[in-house]
């Protein structure tokens, strides 16, 4: 089976794994901070919060916000469920803002026109999470616009953005938002196993995250109530959890950063072919806004159903039986049982709907070779006409 996504490991990376299982420390040591320093260097943002997984980051970046209950937190269905999740843990309600047709992302006019029904009747969402699916940045202008008018925080999750740019800024930049979060979960653009962090210009939110990473435990004096005691002494100024990342973990994502621009362009290699050989197809390829690069973690197509005469689950199926291991980004969250028992239901966001009847994503890796991807290309004609 061609997976839709693979990590790539090289021996460098095995190398600065294996030194930390040697070290001193394989946790809270040197290779934490470096790897924020990576990541914040290469994105152009000033602080950088590494956690175990982008699930964590997404919540103590909420937290950091002040998110709570009796608060409301919006996002997009077409993502994965834990961009609202994270609202959820935070004892805040859930709203979602329907996505556009072109891009998949959540409608920037959409969004105006619901923050302008939701002030009527005093219910504005406090947190907004923009979600750049598949890679593709998010409309930032014009949320941001929004956020400062109606006063709500934007986190982005740039779990599928890692190495992209919008209007020539680094998506991490936190240009246009509060904090910007990113995976490193296998299947992204790089990994540490399990790993996530959180971005960030403003060093209050900064220290807020470190704090609710680990336990909202504090050793640094200017935080405390009442002042050291001594070496030994530490305040717990908050709920925090233990969210931290191992060194392992850090080790290999400082070592993997030095390939990103190599994985987002091979990404754009592969990309750029498959739009080339699959545009005479019944699929509908995935479109680009202007003056911005994707981090390209999918490439989602979109079957014409009316044009092939077989079923969305039938092609999938076809698919899989060939050895192209597709899969679907994503069951729109207000769908979820678990979602659909607060109140939300099928039919309340179409767009998002139609695309998840519609959608594939097809294999596109960092190591997959043209010879895979012909047999993908191949294998989709067969199926396909
Ligand atoms: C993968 C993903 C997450 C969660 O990442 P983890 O690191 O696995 O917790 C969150 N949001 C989106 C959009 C994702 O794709």
């Amino acid at each position: 089976m061609i997976p839709y996504g693979k990590q790539d490991i090289s021996a460098q990376d095995i190398d600065a794994v294996l030194q930390v299982l040697q070290s001193d420390f394989l946790t809270q040591g040197p290779q934490v901070p470096a790897f924020e320093k990576a990541v914040t260097e290469f994105t152009g943002s000033k602080f950088g919060c590494a956690v175990n997984s982008a699930t964590s980051a997404l919540h103590i970046a909420c937290l950091a916000l002040g998110l709570k209950e009796g608060d409301v937190l919006w996002t997009t269905p077409v993502t994965f469920v834990a961009s609202s999740n994270c609202g959820l843990y935070c004892g805040a309600s859930i709203d979602f803002v329907d996505i556009d047709p072109n891009t998949y992302n959540l409608c920037p006019d959409k969004l105006e026109q619901k923050l302008v029904q939701a002030k009527k009747v005093d219910k504005l969402p406090k947190v907004l999470v923009a979600v750049h699916l598949c890679g593709q940045p998010c409309d930032m202008q014009k949320i941001q616009l929004l956020s400062k008018h109606y006063g709500f925080k934007v986190i982005e999750d740039a779990s599928h953005a890692i190495g992209g740019s919008y209007q020539g800024s680094k998506i991490g930049s936190c240009t246009y938002s509060d904090i910007t979060v990113f995976s490193f979960h296998p299947v992204k653009i790089v990994t540490t196993a399990e790993g996530g962090m959180a971005v960030t210009n403003e060093i209050g939110l900064c220290e807020k995250m470190n704090l609710f990473r680990s336990h909202g435990i504090t050793r640094d004096e200017s935080l405390m109530n009442e002042g050291s005691y001594g070496g030994w002494y530490y305040e717990q100024i908050e709920l925090g959890y233990n969210y931290r990342m191992t060194e392992l973990q850090a080790a290999l994502g400082v070592s993997q950063m030095r390939r990103l621009e190599e994985f987002v362009l091979a990404r754009h290699t592969l990309a750029r072919r498959y739009d080339e050989k699959l545009k005479d197809l019944p699929i509908t390829l995935p479109f680009q806004l202007e003056n911005t690069y994707s981090g390209l973690h999918l490439y989602v197509i979109r079957l014409q159903l009316e044009l092939i005469g077989k079923s969305h689950r039938q092609i999938f199926d076809e698919l899989r039986e060939k050895g192209i291991g597709v899969n679907l980004h994503y069951i729109p969250v207000h769908t979820q049982p678990y979602y659909r028992n607060m109140g939300f239901d099928w039919g309340d966001f179409p767009e998002a709907e139609k695309y998840y009847r519609e959608a594939i994503s097809i294999p596109m890796f960092h190591g997959m070779t043209l010879e895979q991807q012909d047999e993908v290309v191949a294998s989709l004609k067969d199926v396909l006409v």
